[in-house]
């Protein structure tokens, strides 16, 4: 799933940070993806995650509720992003690489796995962490 969310992140415009996004359903099969597209929409939310969540409810059957669903992203998602796939009551996550700066799955935050929700996704970071990261670092070292 990571891997699919790795090709998603390929195809972001060449001044968005490469991160993308897939939603599956609870057989596996996928419902949208997206990458990160901030700068190529100049919309401060347009986040891989968001647009995958919106994309995935605009076909899911449930329509919001993403019951059963897996989010796959290649970073660790901020708090915006956290706090929506817990609106969206997806039941796993599962991401590449932490963010130690903007984290909120374990890094500064765990925003999903606060006990204080009544819904919380199951979570797994670091798959596949080192392609997820090389992808972000080859893209911050050619802007510098
Ligand atoms: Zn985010």
């Amino acid at each position: 799933m990571v891997r699919v969310a790795l090709a998603a992140a390929a195809t972001a415009g060449k001044h968005d940070v490469p991160v993308g996004a897939v939603v599956f359903d609870a057989e596996g099969r996928e419902l949208a993806r997206a990458a990160n597209a901030r700068e190529a929409l100049g919309d401060p939310t347009a986040h891989a995650e968001i647009l995958a969540l919106r994309r995935a409810a605009a076909v899911h059957g449930d329509r919001w509720r993403l019951e059963g669903a897996t989010l796959a992203v290649t970073l660790e998602p901020c708090t915006m992003c956290a706090g929506a796939l817990v609106l969206a009551r997806v039941d796993r996550l599962v991401f590449g690489a932490w963010e130690p700066k903007t984290g909120a799955v374990g890094s500064l935050w765990d925003v999903v796995r606060d006990r204080r929700l009544n819904h919380r996704p199951e979570v797994r970071g670091g798959v596949l962490e080192p392609q997820c990261a090389a992808l972000l670092d080859q893209f911050f070292r050619t802007r510098r």
